[in-house]
């Protein structure tokens, strides 16, 4: 049995490292938890294989929806963020889509705030508006009474990010977590640039929480994952709406995923064993791996991170270069008080800073950058640049990238954990640049 139960009580930090370790079942003694690079495993039995796939029976069978190496990834998730179980899929954008293909089908609603990932806005926009799944933003996501204005009979879910990129417009999760209670709808929260070392969703009124693991989870910006998160909280039988792929038999005489494992784990079985097991985005076993050798040092590099960009935004606003920097945790920010309150004062390491030079500027500046590197990706240990109007929010309209706050010059930063001067310098002299193409 992995380490998980009896490691509940112990501090991040160890938890991060220890739970859902396997090792100790090794017959060679290996400290590390082995890759099980298998993609189907062996019965016992008839009656072995038939339980299993009856779901009568936890246990592996095919690493499409089961793999022991992933499921050390998958306990430890749970564990940072509290909640029963965890799903490791191969990507952010598998994860979201996992989460809201199992709570929703054609004809439903779903609500979100407007800023969230471009991706995440993409997929809603194209992939789910062609299965009939209908997304509707709120135009100002500080303001809880659009949310409910939006609600009606057919909406499934709730959809919001912890720390939005790139403008840093983070959303008071308790205020949407209560119209979410009001309305008895699951809130889905992205965790990707929070994460649990800041904040953990579920203890403010979200039910399930999803990330991108190719971003801090892992942090070495070697792999694709992602990762949903049940908190086990939402009372799927009591619920006014229905969610069928949970509640409901699939045959007369073959229990719900809510009767079979119960409601602290109904919605983590319906995932796995409905949406990620018929669309398929299994993580590699090798990714897995890769992904808990990363979260092993997650906390010391988050608070590296936050460190220094914390200094590097307050740096920028003093500079003649820059007209704004969006960056939360800035007193005068209008985020600041939400930080604050949910962060301890921190906003992670992903923000904005817009170049008073327009698009002239940005290129110069971004053309000129050395240390930090020229890519989309973020939370990564390295630090990395992108001008998002012509990248990410590229195929947006100039009125969608205006009402996002996306002008022409603005940077999207994703802050590492390298020396702090280093990040400086280059800063220092790719702003230099950015004059002479403006003067
Ligand atoms: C990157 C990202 C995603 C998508 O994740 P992938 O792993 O790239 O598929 C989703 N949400 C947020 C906030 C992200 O930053």
């Amino acid at each position: 049995m992995a380490a998980g139960a009896e490691l509940g009580t112990k501090g991040f930090e160890t938890r991060q490292i220890h739970v859902g370790d396997i090792s100790a079942e090794d017959p060679f003694g290996a400290r590390i938890p082995p890759i099980y690079a298998s993609n189907a495993f062996r019965f016992d039995s008839l009656e072995h294989a038939r339980r299993r796939f009856a779901n009568e029976e936890e246990g592996q069978l095919y690493s499409r929806h089961l793999n022991p190496t992933t499921q050390v990834a998958e306990q430890r998730i749970a564990s940072l963020e509290g909640g029963s179980e965890a799903i490791v899929v191969a990507s952010g954008q598998a994860a979201v889509s996992s989460v809201l293909l199992t709570l929703a089908e054609a004809g439903d609603h779903i609500v979100s705030a407007p800023s969230i990932y471009s991706g995440t806005q993409i997929q809603f926009n194209r992939a789910l508006r062609r299965t009939g799944i209908e997304v509707e933003y709120v135009s100002d996501p500080h303001d809880p009474e659009q949310y409910r204005a939006l609600i009606r009979p057919q909406t499934k879910a709730l959809f919001v990010e912890t720390i939005p990129n790139p403008k840093n417009d983070v959303v008071d999760i308790a205020a949407v977590g209560e119209i979410a209670r009001e309305h008895g709808l699951p809130l889905v929260v992205d965790n990707t640039i929070a994460t649990p070392v800041f904040v953990r969703p579920l203890e403010h009124g979200a039910h399930i929480v999803v990330h991108s693991a190719s971003k801090y989870l892992a942090g070495h910006g070697a792999v694709i994952a992602g990762a949903i998160v049940d908190g086990g909280t939402f009372d799927w039988a009591g619920a006014s709406r229905r969610y069928p792929l949970i509640t409901d038999r699939p045959a007369p005489d073959s229990p719900s995923h809510l009767e079979r494992v119960g409601a602290r784990r109904a919605f983590a079985a319906a995932a796995r064993f409905t949406s990620v097991n018929d669309f398929g985005p299994a993580v590699s076993p090798f990714n897995a791996f890769l992904l808990q050798q990363g979260m092993e040092t997650l906390s010391l590099r988050m608070e590296r991170h936050a460190a220094n960009a914390a200094a590097i935004a307050q740096w920028l606003t003093g500079r003649a270069e820059v007209e704004s920097v969006d960056y939360a945790a800035l007193p005068g920010n209008p985020n600041h008080g939400i930080a604050q309150r949910y962060f301890d004062g921190h906003s992670g390491a992903v923000f904005s800073f817009t170049l008073k030079g327009g698009r002239a500027a940005a290129e110069a500046f971004f053309d000129s950058l050395q240390l930090i590197s020229k890519m989309t990706n973020i939370g990564d240990v390295r630090s990395m640049a992108l001008h998002p109007a012509t990248t990410t929010h590229g195929g947006f309209t100039e009125e969608h990238r205006q009402r996002l706050g996306i002008g022409q010059g603005l940077i999207r930063l994703s802050i590492g954990i390298e020396t702090l001067d280093d990040l400086l310098a280059d800063l220092d002299q790719a702003l230099g640049k950015a004059t002479v193409a403006t003067s």
